[in-house]
């Protein structure tokens, strides 16, 4: 179950996905991709993980990219050999201390009652996570997980 992504391997299927930053989106793009997923035939325990991470990810879009201001998230979706590679992006204002952003517990807005837990748990549920940022110009944030076997090769 561990082995690693062939990126050589050519996308079997993807899902594209862009709509307004607005809240009440963050639960279709959830179903949305765990639809997706499905094709897999993955365990309940993984579905519910990559909806989890799915959801942090576009949360933080809405809430922190654009501090609840108008943009547009958009979503891929690929698989390729039993893995789901899921990238979130927005064109807001950006992470300029990724390392920082990481940190459990870290959270810019603590007066929204936020945790400061969401990246540590896309970390957790996500066999890969990879954030790339500028600041002023937005977020990218890349997560695979494998919901199925590697297909043998001889
Ligand atoms: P929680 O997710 O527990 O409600 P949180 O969103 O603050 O709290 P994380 O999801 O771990 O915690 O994110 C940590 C910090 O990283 C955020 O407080 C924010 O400063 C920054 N951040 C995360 N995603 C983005 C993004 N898409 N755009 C801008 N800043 C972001
Ligand atoms: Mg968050």
């Amino acid at each position: 179950m561990n082995q690693p992504l062939n990126t050589k391997v050519a996308v079997e299927n993807y899902l594209r996905l862009q709509f307004p930053a607005r809240s009440e989106n963050e639960s279709l793009a959830r179903v949305a991709v765990a639809s997706f997923a499905a094709q897999l035939d993955p365990t309940m325990e993984q579905l519910t993980e990559l909806k989890t991470a799915v959801s942090e990810a576009v949360t933080n879009a809405i809430i922190h990219g654009y501090e609840d201001c108008p943009g547009e998230v958009r979503i891929e979706c690929s698989i390729r050999e039993g893995v789901v590679e899921i990238v979130v992006e927005d064109d807001g204002v950006g992470i300029a201390d990724i390392a920082q952003a990481k940190q459990p517990l870290y959270t810019s807005r603590p007066e929204l009652e936020r945790s400061g837990m969401g990246i540590t748990i896309m970390e957790n549920f996500v066999d890969e996570l990879v954030i790339e940022s500028i600041p002023e110009h937005g977020t990218k944030v890349r997560m695979r997980k494998r919901m199925a076997p590697a297909p043998n090769r001889q």
